[in-house]
């Protein structure tokens, strides 16, 4: 696998914790979410610390596609029929100020921000697409049904947000951290109270915020049962054309594009991490076919966290825990919704209120359909038989073939040939041999 972002740009590197501190605010992960909620505090001129394991974007955004878009796959219709309406329009607001604050981000920090439009397209029947330009129109933006688009195929219709955006994930991040607080190489294995330990010290916070991707404490807000994680696979192709601008498929497991630069980014073939799904093998078919020319330049896979209903959970971390505060489940839309993310929770910290806060709250009900999904695939993967268990909650790991990782289909940890961590919740390596 080669990721297309950390190709040709200086990172910037920040120095491991060394000795036990204390600040106002603990961040615990440097990914998009985290980054960006150390900067607003910076901004506001609160005492922060941000704690990242590794490297700072060195997470799932370094596997982006890195679109900026209000337009998610939580269409505003089934967000209306799940929230109100006026939750929905908080959503849809949220969103588009998330794309205008990249926007001006952007001239201060150089990462080849581009307006584009974003396409949402069906090559079934275009009604739903339809109702959902009515209700996006309702709600105040002006989106467009559109049956012709640029792609190299026919679509039965799309549904277009005129002015949106798309960036270079790394130039961003690695720009706004410049100056900010950070600590890498600095894993966080244990809360308590107001403290967090580390390898080399213990960091004393009023607040922590946990922007960890999956968070990590399983015996609060109750997240091993309200996420699950889903696996999505990139290409980016030389000699492919220009789209103009950005496309996803409605369909699960559909295709989605964007350009950069001379490349065409073409992924897809999503399934939930430990099960069968497309894969690369459904992202190549597609290429074989629509660009046989094209010259494969970058491959990558990464993996999201999904939420029980489409919407992030930003807020409080769990109903006892005033102090804790999480950012996750960004259901593959985690561009726009870290910078809403650390909006919500700086207002938070500062004794704000938040125009976009409600929408996002963990602590909403939990009674949909995918929490029945989660509870069966943890109960059926549970009961197997073998013997290589995940640390995380003990869950049967699978062998993906593809990958050559054990992966387990709860959760979504994944481990390497011998058991050393990748991916998280799982907070140490799992013994695999
Ligand atoms: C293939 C794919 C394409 C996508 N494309 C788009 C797109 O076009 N537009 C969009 O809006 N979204 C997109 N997304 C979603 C988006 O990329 C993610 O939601 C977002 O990058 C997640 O950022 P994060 O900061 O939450 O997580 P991460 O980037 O994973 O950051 C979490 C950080 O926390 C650190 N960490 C974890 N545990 C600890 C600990 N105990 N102590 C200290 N540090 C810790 C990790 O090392 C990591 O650096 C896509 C997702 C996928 C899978």
């Amino acid at each position: 696998m080669e990721y297309l972002w950390d190709q040709s740009v200086q990172r910037p590197s920040f120095p491991a914790l060394r000795e036990d501190t204390e600040t106002e605010v603990l961040v615990i992960g440097g990914g998009m979410a985290g980054v960006l909620c150390a900067y607003r505090l910076e901004q506001a001129g609160v005492p922060y610390l941000l704690a990242e394991a590794k490297e700072i974007g060195g997470g799932v955004t370094k596997g982006t596609t890195a679109v900026l878009t209000a337009q998610h796959d939580a269409l505003y219709t089934d967000l209306i029929a799940k929230f109100g309406v006026q939750k929905a329009k908080q959503y849809l607001d949220a969103n588009l100020w998330a794309v205008r604050k990249f926007q001006e981000l952007a001239k201060v920090y150089p990462c080849d921000f581009e307006i584009e439009p974003s396409f949402m397209y069906t090559r079934a029947d275009p009604g739903k697409l339809k109702q959902e330009v009515r209700t996006v129109n309702r709600l105040g933006y002006p989106a467009e049904f559109q049956e012709k688009t640029r792609l190299p195929f026919p679509v039965s219709g799309a549904v277009c947000y005129p002015d949106m955006g798309q960036f270079h994930p790394l130039k961003f991040l690695y720009g706004i951290a410049k100056g900010l607080n950070i600590y890498e190489h600095t894993f966080v294995s244990r809360l308590k109270g107001g403290f967090a330990e580390t390898p080399n010290g213990t960091i004393r916070a009023k607040k922590i915020i946990v922007a960890t991707h999956f968070p990590f404490l399983n015996r609060r807000g109750l997240y091993p049962a309200k996420l699950y994680q889903m696996r999505s696979f990139v290409v980016a192709l030389a000699g492919a054309p220009d789209l103009h601008g950005t496309y996803v498929d409605t369909a699960q497991g559909g295709i989605y594009f964007r350009n950069y630069k001379n490349l065409l980014l073409v992924g897809g073939g999503d399934h939930r991490t430990g099960s069968k799904g497309g894969g690369f093998p459904a992202v190549h078919r597609f290429v074989r076919q629509y660009f046989p020319r094209a010259e494969e330049k970058y491959v990558w896979a990464t993996q999201d966290c999904m939420s029980l209903d489409d919407v992030p959970y930003i807020g409080q971390y769990s109903p006892a825990t005033p102090d804790l505060l999480v950012t996750t489940g960004f259901n593959e839309w985690g561009m726009t919704s870290s910078m809403v993310a650390a909006a919500v929770l700086t207002d938070r910290i500062l004794g704000n209120s938040s125009r976009f806060a409600d929408v996002f709250s963990p602590q909403r009900t939990m009674l949909r359909k995918q929490l029945w999904v989660n509870f069966g695939t943890t109960i059926a993967d549970m009961a197997l038989p073998v013997t290589k268990r995940c640390s995380h909650l003990g869950c049967a790991l699978k062998w993906n073939r593809a990958e050559h990782t054990w992966d387990c289909p709860c959760h979504g940890s994944r481990f390497d040939y011998h058991g050393r961590l990748i991916d998280n919740p799982a907070m140490r390596d799992s013994k695999v041999e």
